[in-house]
Formats: structure tokens, sequence, C-alpha cells
């Protein structure tokens, strides 16, 4: 009799993390019959007290992931974006329900909420908490993969769903050394009471941004951050230093954040520049394979469409190299054109506040319109 560390588990398809890539594939994999297990180190599911901000794109594959009826249930509309001074002048604003239509209008909603709703309808014993992969091997013919507790797993494909510092990149990647850069600051994340907020909203000032984004009328989420010039070093309390002036609704979340800062999340920002997201039988989705600093909240759709794409090759092809071809062709193209458009706005972000705001509400429509556009079908 073999116990279970010594058992080896055949499975076509062994998927390490179970973030919203991990998640979204097991889902897909299953709804087509496909034998799949994905080991996920938490013993809970995502950041449970975050909220995210979820583009047209990534509704439209959270639709086709069969979770259209979920999306209205647990995430809050977002039909208007305000992009404001640091004193609150509006420099422009968008219409995003007429942009993106009535199926597809953004939302925002709680982490956990998102990762209960993909999870749903896939059996428990397909995902595996509290298992961390310790080594993972990929070769021609086959994918073997080890946890920290000993237990083994074989299989045709592995699939790197786990994250910025995936495991499965380092071990069976041979160009991963040259794709981490950790961004030069760090940003905050919370939730707190909406402060009467109804739409995506964000004030630029000289040395700090904060977003707030409805995730109920009652409450909101905030992300801030300061330029890369202040020292992130200095904690969320720099950002009420660097936001004396702004209005009273940013100013009254950070109050209220800061007098609990056990509720902010500090989030550094990594970019993954990466070649090639597939080696031999091993390939790398979601933040593995392409993060991107998340200026146009671009991280969630990407993982939801690269899973989609993927599960739709696995179930239809039997050759590696052909997957591999096919997942490329579909996905290089929409991933460069995000971190262009990132690194634009990036820059954008970086000018001095009396030019931004000279620029931005001629700048801020256009890119809106350029980054969104081609995002609006999937398909290449
Ligand atoms: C500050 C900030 C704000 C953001 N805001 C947004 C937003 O509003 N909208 C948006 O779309 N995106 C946003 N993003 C990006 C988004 O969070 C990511 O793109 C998304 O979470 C990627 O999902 P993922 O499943 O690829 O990776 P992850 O969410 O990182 O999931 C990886 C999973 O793998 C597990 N794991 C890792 N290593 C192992 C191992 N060895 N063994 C087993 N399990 C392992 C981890 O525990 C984790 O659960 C933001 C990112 C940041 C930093």
């Amino acid at each position: 009799m073999t116990t279970t560390a010594e058992a080896t588990k055949t499975h076509d398809v062994v998927i390490v993390g179970a973030g919203i890539a991990g998640l979204a594939l097991t889902r897909e994999l299953h709804r087509r019959g496909i034998s799949v297990v994905a080991l996920e180190q938490r013993q809970q599911l995502i950041d449970a007290g975050l909220a995210i901000n979820l583009p047209g794109n990534a509704v439209a594959a959270l639709r086709e992931l069969g979770l259209g009826e979920e999306l209205k249930q647990f995430g809050f509309p977002i039909n208007r974006r305000e992009y404001r001074s640091s004193r609150g002048r509006l420099l422009f604003k968008i219409d995003e329900a007429a942009f993106w239509g009535k199926d597809h209008t953004p939302r925002c909603m709680r982490r956990s909420d998102l990762a209960t709703m993909l999870a749903k309808d896939i059996p428990e014993d397909t995902i595996w908490h509290r298992r961390t992969v310790t080594s993972a091997v990929a070769s021609d013919e086959s994918i073997r993969v080890t946890t920290a507790a000993g237990e083994r797993l074989s299989g045709k494909y592995l699939v790197g769903a786990d994250g910025v510092h995936s495991t499965v990149r380092k071990l069976c990647f041979p160009d991963d050394g040259k794709s981490v850069a950790e961004l030069g600051h760090s940003s905050w994340r919370f939730i707190a009471t909406n402060p009467g907020i109804d739409c995506w909203s964000v004030w630029m000032g000289e040395k700090a941004i904060v977003l707030l984004i409805p995730v109920t009328p009652q409450e909101v989420y905030c992300w801030a951050t300061v330029t890369s010039d202040v020292s992130s070093a200095e904690g969320p309390a720099a950002l009420l230093r660097h936001t004396e002036g702004f209005p009273v609704e940013p100013r009254r979340v950070l109050e209220e954040a800061l007098s609990e800062p056990k509720s902010i999340l500090v989030s550094p920002l990594n970019e993954i520049r990466l070649l090639q997201w597939s080696h031999k039988r091993a390939f790398l989705i979601g933040d593995a394979a392409h993060a991107t600093a998340p200026v146009w909240a671009q991280g969630a759709a990407l993982a939801l469409e690269d899973s989609l794409v993927l599960a739709q090759l696995i179930s239809e092809i039997d050759d590696p190299h052909r997957i591999s071809d096919e997942f490329h062709r579909l996905r290089q193209q929409r991933v460069r054109h995000v971190r262009m458009m990132t690194d634009r706005a990036s820059k954008i972000a970086r000018l001095p506040g009396y030019l931004r705001n000279i620029m931005m509400p001629l700048l801020g429509p256009l890119s809106y319109k350029r980054t969104y556009a081609p995002l609006k079908s999937r398909r290449p």
C-alpha cells in the first residue's frame, strides 16, 4: 500500500496557483471535461478583503466563463470615470457604460467574491489548498510536480498561474532571470466607508494619486500611490502629507484608513517581461507571464482571457508545439498593446502637475479610447 506522499497522481493538466488565472483555467478545463487539478499554497482564495476593478473586456471574459448572472449579483456597475486635479477640478470624464455597452459595463467587486464566482461548480477535490509547489519539471513527453509535503503529481501539461514570483517560471523557463522588474514605488490598497462616490474617481496631485471606486453604495475601494521621488519607506502616512489640499472625499477615506493602518495592504508593483510563455509542456498565464503596472486595470482581464484561450487550445489540439504557437499568436499582440499603453500612461502621470492638467483634457479621452477600443473584441 502507498501513502499519499508516495503515490503519483496523474491529471491531464496540473495548474500551480488558484488566483484569478488558475481558477478561471480550472473552471474552463473542467467545463470542457479535461482532468485538471490546481495546487494553491494559501488556505483561502485571493486577498479576501480587497476589491478589483474589472473593465469591459474582463466582464466579457467572465460572461464567457458562464458567470453573467453572478456578475450582476456581486459587481457594482461602473458607468462613468472622472479624472480630477488635486484641487478637485474635473479634467475629463468618460461614459464607460456607453463605451463598453450594456452587457459589458465595467464592474468593481471584492476579490473574494470574484474567487467565489470563479470556483462555483468546480468540484471541491479539484482545487487543493495549502499545497506549495517546490519542484516542477517539464520535458517533451510529460510533466512532474512535487509539493512541499512530498505529494507527487504528473500529467501532460503544467500551467504556472502562480503570479509575479512564479515558481514554475523559475524552475521550467530558462529566461526567467531577466524577466522580473520591481517598479520604483509602492502603492496602498484598502476598503473604506464610501464618502458619496458613485463612479470611478481619481485625483492626481504633484506627489500623490488617489483612486476611489465604489464597491457598494456604502463602501469604496481605494488605491493610492506616491510619485517615485517620495520614499515608499515613509509608509502610507506619506499619503496624508502629500494629499493636503485634496478635496474632502479622498482625504476622508485616507484619514479613516490611517486610523486603522492594519486594514491597508502595501502592494509593490512588479512587471514581468518575458518573450516565451511556454517551454516544452509548461505554460505560463496571468501575472506569471506578463504582470504590468495596474494603470489600465488589465491584470484580471488578461488572466481570464489567457485561461479561456489556453483551455480551448488544450481541449482541441493534441500537440504542445502547436498549442504553444497558437497561444502566442492569439495572445502576444494583445499583451504588447496593454504594455505599450501602460508605459504611455505612466509617462503622462509623471509630468509636472500644471502640464498634466493642461494636457489631460485632450490626451485623456484619446488615451482611454486608444487603450480599450482594441480590447473590446478578444480575437486578434
Ligand atoms: C496594487 C495593485 C492593484 C491592482 N488592481 C487591479 C485591478 O483593479 N484590476 C485588475 O484587473 N487587476 C489589478 N491588479 C492586477 C491583478 O491583481 C493581477 O493581474 C491578478 O491578480 C493576476 O492574477 P493571477 O492569478 O495571474 O496571479 P495571482 O493573483 O498572484 O495568483 C497567483 C496564485 O498562485 C499562488 N502560488 C504562488 N506560488 C505558488 C506555489 N509555489 N505553489 C502553490 N501556489 C502558489 C498564490 O498563492 C496565488 O493565489 C492590481 C495589481 C496590483 C499590484
